[in-house]
């Protein structure tokens, strides 16, 4: 009698414990019964910089310092900023380096950045720097002028081989997906990118983000 007792006991902790779970889930991932279950993020303006880059607008020997880790394993937003100049002398302040280093430097701004620095940024796959447009960069101990360097990052889902496999896409594939809701949108050209170091996740810049309402849980999902 008291085994089936426990029994039973067992059975309700674990329904409990279940229901729990479930009633979290959605609220960490509204909609996830239709499907959006890719969280969705904003990049806000920023770059990656090389080390000598970085020497020359910091100093010699200079090295970033952590503010945050961000969601990509490994990566981080530094203190450290810089303020962006443009062709026609208008500027942005406050920019954040990403950290770490890297062996280019780029400058991710949205159309809105750009119309406001006067360039018309082209978008391309982050690293990919050919035919981006000059910029100057401006630091405490220098400024740089970069012949090459800005740009609009393509929208992209950073995922893992696995999670890859299972919902059948693959690296360099370009699919559309869908943010839910009232201003709801529908993006086109978003390219997958696979890797086993990333975490799950759709990157567009904060024009799109804007525009689809998008906010600390939102989540996406790709069309077929
Ligand atoms: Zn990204």
């Amino acid at each position: 009698m008291s085994s089936l007792y426990l029994s039973n006991y067992d059975e309700l902790v674990d329904l409990i414990a279940k229901t729990i779970k479930d009633v979290v889930d959605k609220r960490q991932c509204p909609g996830k019964e239709q499907g959006y279950d890719i969280p969705v993020g904003v990049s806000v303006r920023h770059l990656h910089i090389t080390d000598e880059v970085l020497h020359m607008l910091y100093g010699e020997d200079y090295q970033l310092t952590k503010l945050k880790d961000l969601e990509q394993p490994g990566e981080f937003a530094a203190h450290e900023t810089v303020t962006l100049v443009g062709p026609r002398m208008k500027s942005i302040q406050n920019v954040r380096i990403l950290g770490p280093t890297r062996s280019f430097t780029q400058v991710e701004l949205s159309k809105t950045d750009g119309i406001l620095l006067g360039l018309d940024l082209p978008i391309k796959v982050s690293g990919d720097i050919k035919g981006s447009l000059p910029i100057t960069l401006v630091g405490p101990k220098g400024s740089v002028y970069l012949r090459e360097g800005a740009i609009r990052a393509a929208r992209h889902i950073h995922i893992t081989p696995e999670i890859a496999k299972k919902i059948n896409v693959r690296d360099k594939q370009v699919v559309n997906v869908q943010i839910p809701g009232e201003a709801g949108i529908i993006f086109n050209n978003v390219i997958i990118r696979v890797n086993e170091k990333y975490k799950l996740e759709f990157h567009i810049d904060t024009d799109e983000g804007n525009a689809a309402d998008v906010g600390d849980n939102t989540f996406c999902k790709i069309l077929k």
